[in-house]
């Protein structure tokens, strides 16, 4: 199946008892602010078109964020700070996201996210972020990106592993999370990757794989980032234009 298949399977995910727990009870008893909303409180999927060539990982949901509206990034601070930066860029139809069925699309990039359901404190635990882990895997899998930005250390720590399980040759010692860090991996045995590319693959972009990954990090745009001017607008945009260069958008 595809990314769409997956994306329904996902939804229907329980196997993380605190972060199931979690989810729900957000979801019943909501923020003032959005009593008027009935939250999505499901596993939250990526956004963002089947074939990019881009992707973006972030933590997982917020709380009253992705687990409020079901669209990854949309309806926080967060995700405000991201897709202004991404249309800045010509990554996104427009600057803002704040529910579903606001317009918005993505061009050449996805957004996900390493664990899929909102955490408390925004802390997954090592035990769901492995457990959460294949469902990245498959996605990763399936869009066989040219570049990937990694937004903070946790996304960064879940995704090498995926990649090195995935074909992708790790330099050692493994490189470790750096603000516009920029790793450039390589096909561990190239000859023998390229055949079951391309053709082979019924649903997904259909580009043969790739002899070459970059992997970028990226401060998360969290409140604690911007707010202190970590990670500030022409930081991201800076880091973002880089990206699409690199994913050869
Ligand atoms: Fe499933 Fe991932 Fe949610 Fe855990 S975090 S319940 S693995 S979707």
């Amino acid at each position: 199946g595809g990314i769409g298949e997956l994306d329904g399977r996902l939804t229907g995910c329980r196997a993380c008892p605190r972060l199931v727990a979690w989810r729900e009870e957000v979801a019943a008893t909501k923020r003032a602010a959005f009593r008027d909303w009935e939250y999505w409180g499901r596993p939250v999927p990526g956004f963002g078109p089947h074939d990019a060539p881009l992707v973006v990982v972030g933590l997982a949901p917020a709380a009253h964020g992705g687990n409020r509206t079901g669209r990854m990034f949309t309806g926080d601070a967060s995700g405000d700070f991201l897709f202004a930066a991404l249309h800045a860029v010509g990554l996104a139809s427009q600057p803002t996201a704040t529910a579903p069925d606001d317009g918005l699309e993505l061009y050449g990039v996805r957004v996900t996210s390493p664990v899929h359901c909102a955490p408390p404190e925004n802390k997954p635990t090592p035990a769901e972020r492995d457990t959460c882990r294949p469902w990245l895997a498959a996605e990763i899998g399936l869009l066989n990106p040219r570049a990937i930005v990694v937004l903070g250390a946790f996304g960064w720590q879940t995704l090498l592993p995926v990649l090195a399980d995935a074909g992708w040759q790790l330099p050692r010692p493994r490189p470790r999370f750096g603000h516009k860090t920029v790793v450039t991996l390589r096909r561990a045995e190239p000859d023998a990757a390229r055949p079951a590319a391309g053709g082979a693959r019924g649903e997904g972009p259909g580009r043969d794989v790739a002899d070459e990954l970059h992997v970028i990090g990226c401060y998360h745009p969290s409140q604690r980032n911007t707010f202190t001017g970590r990670l500030t607008p022409p930081m991201l945009v800076d880091l973002l234009h880089q990206a699409a260069d690199l994913a050869g958008l």
